[in-house]
């Protein structure tokens, strides 16, 4: 979500005051901070369980299971990643526009449940618990932008899920975060200045009502 060209729109006018301006930025910003979830707006990452969650309730499904490739060693595992960073749909679910990742083998694996963690151009992978096709995903949802488990990761995941494991794999990985009550779908765009101005007279009519 871009919010410059919201604040951009409304420095350049000169109909309306700056303390107006002042107060229409400030409520851009804090749209801002409710809606979004990355790691500069919000540094707590509170729906990770259930993200968790809704991913072991999904990987339960037999035919989930089946979709979800075993790789052999890290090199297999690297030429799937490289492929799938090649695709147009990574491209666009990149926020750099489609950038190599470099994979790990995790060293020392002491059966604690980490299937892997990501940077943005560096992913390590468990060999026990995350050499496989959605764990690779999951950690490319997080390369390509998104630190968190928010809603934009969410929303990033499903679209490499649908594209490499089957829409229909994807569509049942929605339901499973759905009952976890996570949010999908687009983050929603701010009030312009008019509807916010006008939500905000009407309101202060209200209250000098009262
Ligand atoms: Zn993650």
């Amino acid at each position: 979500m871009d919010y410059s060209v919201y604040k951009d729109d409304v420095k350049q006018r000169e109909d309306i005051t700056v303390g107006e301006q002042r107060a229409y930025i400030k409520y851009l910003n804090s749209h801002k901070r409710k809606h979004s979830m990355n790691r500069m707006a919000n540094s707590r990452d509170t729906e990770t369980g259930r993200v968790y969650k809704a991913e072991r309730a999904w990987l339960k499904n037999k035919w989930v299971q089946k979709r979800n490739l075993q790789f052999k060693n890290l090199k297999q595992a690297q030429q799937r990643c490289n492929s799938i960073t090649r695709t147009r749909t990574y491209k666009k679910v990149d926020k750099k526009g489609g950038h190599q990742v470099t994979l790990r083998e995790k060293a020392n694996y002491h059966g604690r449940g980490c299937h892997g963690w990501a940077y943005t151009y560096e992913i390590t992978l468990c060999p026990t618990n995350g050499f496989n096709l959605y764990t690779l995903l999951h950690e490319l949802a997080h390369a390509a932008g998104e630190m968190h488990h928010g809603r934009e990761f969410r929303n990033r995941l499903l679209k490499l899920v649908s594209a490499f494991m089957g829409p229909d794999a994807a569509k049942e990985l929605k339901k499973e975060f759905k009952n976890q009550k996570l949010k999908l779908g687009n983050h929603p765009k701010p009030y312009t200045f008019e509807r916010w101005s006008g939500a905000r007279e009407k309101m202060a009519a209200m209250r000098a009502k009262l």
